[in-house]
């Protein structure tokens, strides 16, 4: 990726799809100048007279044609979202309107931006560090309200306060030490091993904290991988119909016609859920039917919760106790999460919600009428409970969402791990700064402060053109 900072980029930084408006963003030294090249303003005033923040109308043209008309905002440096003075021009939606602006503005000696490349800018220039630029990109591309809170906080440098608020005091202790080493007159080391160590201790406490809301952040991010199973005819598509809200697994009468897994991403009392609807458990001498079963199995292998539903309105199957007990029961190979749901429960019951708690006993069931929409809060609570534990809407606390964030935190438990065991054997101080300064490197590297080139240049390739 080109590094040189001092030129101009541009690129249409909205998505290439007829709509209202669309934007052209040109950021550094040259915006200003590169726009007045093609921006013909109504009042006759040149951009490069524009105060900061204000908007001028006119038309983009290309020498005297005229491409389009729009209106055109004046961003100087340093209050852009680069850091660099900024102009976006705001044109009419559509991609060939965009593509001729973007063009016209790329003839004045300002380059096309790689993808990333602003946001690199604004990370280069010391407006965001790396766990906000990687919130940008989470924010676009979340899908779901809770994955999009999270982004935000993320975005508003919670990682990074509390990333920093560590890395501070282990070169704090790392410091003392070193201080110590070099002037054994000035500073006393004698009793300092425990207070370091309970320092360290709480260090790395607060990172396994973190390390443990890893789970809960990408559930935040990518939803419960749910599988709903079950016999035919028991009610799981129109589960998932319900679900889904709309009519999307085709559901009937007759046993095993759903053959496919389908996939759906729907927000159940604020969890977000990845659904896989799929074909009954029943094994099936029917070619295309067993296709679905096995996918089922392997689907139920990825799942974070297993929806098993059950048909009220029928007597206790063999059937499902074997289902669930060989897929999920104590001996059972796959320990998933799994709610029981006793379908149909508008129908006259012909099994006992005890008879169906006993088939997996401790996981909880949840009585439903998918047809009439009864039981949905129920769910939606449980599942909350199991995945969030309600602790989702606190704001202010940090998630982890991303995988290069946990690798960095457990690198630095590993380096505080060690530095402590030589601690407690009494081994020589400088041994274990090594792995202080470990530690510190490795929680540096979420916020950006130790990080290659090459690092730097393959998260920000990443993110999607014009951002
Ligand atoms: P699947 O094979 O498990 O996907 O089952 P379907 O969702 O296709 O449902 C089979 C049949 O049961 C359909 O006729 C549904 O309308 C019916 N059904 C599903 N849920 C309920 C329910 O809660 N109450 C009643 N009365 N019928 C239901």
């Amino acid at each position: 990726m080109n590094t040189n900072r001092t030129d101009t980029i541009a690129a249409i930084s909205t998505a290439m799809a007829p709509s209202g408006i669309g934007i052209v963003r040109i950021s550094g030294p040259a915006a200003v100048e590169a726009a007045d090249r093609v921006f013909r303003s109504k009042s006759g005033k040149p951009l490069a007279e524009t105060k900061s923040h204000m908007v001028r109308y006119g038309h983009i043209v290309d020498r005297d044609t005229v491409l389009d008309e729009v209106l055109v905002s004046v961003l100087r440096a340093p209050d852009t979202y680069t850091r660099e003075d900024t102009i976006e021009i705001n044109c009419h939606g559509g991609s060939l309107v965009l593509r001729r602006v973007l063009e016209a503005v790329l003839d004045g000696g300002v380059r096309l931006a790689e993808p990333g490349e602003f946001t690199k800018r604004a990370f280069l220039n010391g407006r965001i560090d790396l766990s906000q630029a990687e919130a940008v990109m989470e924010l676009i591309a979340s899908e779901n309200k809770t994955a999009a809170d999270s982004a935000i906080s993320q975005l508003g440098g919670v990682m990074r306060r509390k990333v920093e608020g560590l890395r501070d005091e282990i070169l704090h202790e790392t410091a003392y030490i070193e201080a110590a080493l070099d002037d054994p007159e000035h500073y006393d080391l004698d009793g300092y091993a425990a207070e370091l160590e309970k320092v360290l201790c709480e260090v790395r406490r607060e990172i396994r904290a973190m390390l443990e809301t890893c789970d809960e952040g990408r559930i935040l991010k990518e939803g419960v991988a749910t599988v709903i199973l079950g016999r035919p005819n028991v009610g799981k598509s129109t589960l998932l119909n319900l679900l889904a809200g709309e009519e999307r697994a085709i559901v009937t009468d007759i046993a095993g016609t759903t053959r496919d897994v389908l996939e759906e991403q729907i927000v159940l009392g604020g969890v977000p859920l990845r659904i896989m609807d799929t074909a009954g458990l029943r094994e099936t001498g029917d070619a295309i039917e067993s296709i679905g079963v096995s996918r089922a199995r392997s689907c139920a292998e990825t799942a974070d919760l297993i929806l098993y539903v059950l048909d009220g309105a029928q007597p206790l199957s063999p059937e499902d106790r074997e289902n669930l007990t060989g897929l999920f029961g104590k001996e059972g190979a796959l320990q998933k999460e799994v709610i029981l749901v006793l379908n149909k429960g508008d129908l006259e019951q012909r099994t006992t919600v005890e008879e169906a708690a006993s088939l997996l006993p401790g996981a909880p069931l949840i009585r439903m009428s998918a047809r009439e929409g009864e039981g949905l809060t129920a769910l939606s609570d449980t599942i909350r409970d199991m995945f969030l534990k309600g602790a989702v809407q606190s704001s202010g606390e940090v998630y982890i969402t991303n995988l290069r964030h946990k690798e960095a935190l457990e690198r630095a438990n590993e380096s505080l791990t060690l530095a402590l065991q030589s601690i407690r054997s009494s081994m020589p101080e400088d041994l274990y700064t090594v792995d202080l300064m470990d530690a510190y490197g490795a929680l540096g590297a979420i916020i950006g402060a130790d990080v290659s080139e090459d690092l730097i240049d393959r998260i920000f390739s990443e993110f999607c053109m014009g951002k």
